[in-house]
């Protein structure tokens, strides 16, 4: 998949699953994507940002960026997914938010504007 700018920092409170405490979630999106299914490279600012899953790699500058500015987004292995991609981890107990709260998310997710590379 490819990705155009701009690039959306979003985020959210939710609880955590492990010991529900409430806590900052981020996730990165963009209007602009470019792979199999579609392609809205030449789509105007009218395009929903459309919130990244499931991240196995990104631009070492934004990488360098999110562990500066975002600690608690990082790198993570998942044995269910047998691979590596970008989660939101729990400050407090260090739990794996996954991506699911991205599913649930609705009006609690949305683009601030920051976050560019
Ligand atoms: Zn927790």
């Amino acid at each position: 998949m490819r990705i155009g700018s701009p690039l959306y920092l979003v985020e959210s409170r939710e609880p955590c699953w492990k010991c529900h405490k409430p806590q900052r979630v981020i996730a990165l999106a963009t209007a602009r994507v470019d792979d199999d299914d579609m392609n809205t490279m030449d789509g105007g600012p009218e395009n929903e940002p459309l919130l990244f899953k499931n991240v196995e790699s990104l631009d070492p500058v934004l990488e360098q960026w999110l562990a500066t500015h975002e600690p608690h987004y990082r790198r993570h292995f998942s044995r269910q997914a047998g691979m590596e991609y970008f989660a939101n981890m729990c400050p407090g107990c260090g739990a794996n938010f996954g991506d699911h709260f991205l599913h649930e998310a609705g009006g609690g997710v949305f683009p601030d504007g920051a976050g560019r590379g």
